[in-house]
Order: structure tokens, then sequence, then C-alpha cells
């Protein structure tokens, strides 16, 4: 992170830029991280609300995604942003871990994106398998295809029952033991949506990989769910520091 937040007076003037930014370009109100003492490292990161009329303020393009194209991912520039110090999100230098905390969150929604995804994907599937005539028969009633739908929904189930876990925990305040299963829950949950929604497709055939049914987009949407709010190689890295003592 490069952007920084200088005090001056009763602002804060941000410069710097951030990319990727889900619905950044549509949002009224963000949350904005910044170095307002570089030198500390994680101990120099503050947080503040920037409102979309703030002067300096401005937005680059929209990216062209391979998936999830339902929302749009936006690049800010920030120069000499003004932000009332009113603004700034508890005290200064507090911002890390009110980024962790935001981050661990934002996993348990990704991992629920991904179950819900995965889901879509296997109902469509099982629809399709029941309904598809091959030789004279649904295809449902050939063996390769009930295992197929078997491991989807053993993959859908048991990413589900790790999410519901992961969301139970942070609903009793217990914030340390939630960031680590939400991870665990992140990056199983988004690997089955992965694997679920390439098998809806496969058990399709050659309608699955056509634009006309939504299991193609489904598969497009999921990879996302293995590359947000923290890649699964850093997910399992989290998971495996917690459980090791590091
Ligand atoms: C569509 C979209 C929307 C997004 N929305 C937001 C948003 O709203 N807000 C926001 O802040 N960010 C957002 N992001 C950013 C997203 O969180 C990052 O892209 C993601 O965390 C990966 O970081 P990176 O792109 O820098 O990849 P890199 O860090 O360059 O990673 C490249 C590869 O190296 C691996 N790697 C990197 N470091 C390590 C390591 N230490 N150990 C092992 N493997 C490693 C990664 O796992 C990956 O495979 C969004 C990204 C996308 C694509």
């Amino acid at each position: 992170m490069e952007t920084t937040a200088v005090r001056n007076g009763d602002r804060y003037i941000i410069n710097g830029q951030k990319c990727f930014i889900s619905n950044g370009s549509l949002a009224d109100f963000f949350v904005l991280y910044a170095y307002t003492d570089p030198d500390k490292k994680a101990k120099g990161i503050s947080a503040f609300v920037v409102e979309k009329d703030f002067p300096g303020l401005s937005y680059g393009k929209n990216e062209n995604k391979m998936g999830m194209r339902g929302s749009v991912t936006s690049e800010l520039f920030f120069k000499d942003l003004e932000v009332p110090a009113e603004n700034l999100v508890g005290q200064e230098g507090e911002g890390f871990g009110n980024l962790m905390q935001t981050l661990s969150c934002s996993r348990l929604f990704c991992a629920a994106q991904a179950v819900g995804i995965a889901e879509g994907a296997l109902e469509y599937a099982v629809k399709h398998a029941k309904n598809r005539i091959q030789f004279g028969k649904p295809i449902a009633d050939l063996p390769s295809i009930k295992f197929m739908i078997a491991d989807m929904a053993a993959a859908v189930e048991s990413a589900r029952l790790m999410t519901t876990n992961a969301a139970k925990l942070f609903d009793e305040g217990e914030f340390k033991k939630a960031s680590v299963q939400t991870a665990m829950a992140k990056f199983i949950a988004s690997d089955a949506a992965m694997k679920v929604t390439s098998d809806a497709v496969q058990v399709m055939g050659g309608h699955g990989y056509m634009k006309d049914y939504p299991v193609e987009r489904m598969m497009r949407d999921a990879k996302l769910t293995q590359i947000y709010t923290g890649t699964n190689q850093i997910m399992r890295l989290v998971t495996g520091r917690s459980i090791l003592g590091m």
C-alpha cells in the first residue's frame, strides 16, 4: 500500500490510488486505508470514511472482467483528497486491526457467495440430467452422472457447513477463532464452487458450454471467489500459520 494521509488542521490530505475496487465508482461512501505514518508500517495505517463528492477523488476505468460482470470493478485516484478529521475511523494507527477484521468478514461473504454459486450450478445440473434424454433414457440414469452429482452435492454441503460454522463464531463475537474458520471456509467453499460449476458444465455437455444456459457464467463467477478477499494460497497460509502457532 502506498496511499498516504497527512493531517492538516481539521482535515487529512490523501494522495495515492487504489485498483480493483468492487463497486468503487458507484459507491456513495467507502472506507479507505492509508499510511498516516509509513515508518511504523502496519501500526502506521489509518482508516477513513470517504464520500463520493469529496474534492480530489477521481475514477479511472472500470475493468473488463472474465466473470462477476454484474458488479463493476474500478480504479480510484486521490489527488490532494480532502477528508474531514472527524471521518477518521477510531484512532490514528488503528487501521490495520480494523482492516484485518473487515477482511475476515469479507471472506465470510465470499465463502457464502461461493456456496450460493455452487448450489445454483448443482440445481441446474440436476434438472438437466433428469430432462436430457440420450439413447432413450435420461442421462441421470448413467452411473457416471450419478457419481458426479453425488460428489457435487457433498462438496456443496461441506462448504455450507463450514461457512455456517464460521458465521456462528462471528455472531458469538469469537473474532480470533472466526478468522481462521473463515479462511478455511473461504478456500474450501471457493474450491468447491470452481469444481462444482465446472462439473455442472460437464454434466450438461455441449449445452453447458453455451451462453444460453447459466452454468458457464457460474463457472466464470466462481473463479473470482478463489482470488478476491485474499487468494486461496493466502487463506492456506493464514490457516497453516495459525494451526502451527506461528
Ligand atoms: C474482480 C475483483 C474485485 C476486487 N475487489 C476488491 C475490493 O473491493 N477491495 C480491495 O481492496 N481489493 C479488491 N480486489 C483485490 C483482490 O483482493 C486481490 O486481487 C487479491 O487479493 C490478490 O492480490 P493480487 O491481485 O495483488 O495478486 P498477487 O499478490 O500478485 O498474487 C499472484 C499470485 O501469487 C500468489 N502469492 C502472492 N503472495 C503470496 C504469498 N505470500 N504466499 C503464497 N502465494 C502468494 C497468489 O496466491 C497468486 O496466486 C479485487 C480483485 C478482483 C479481481
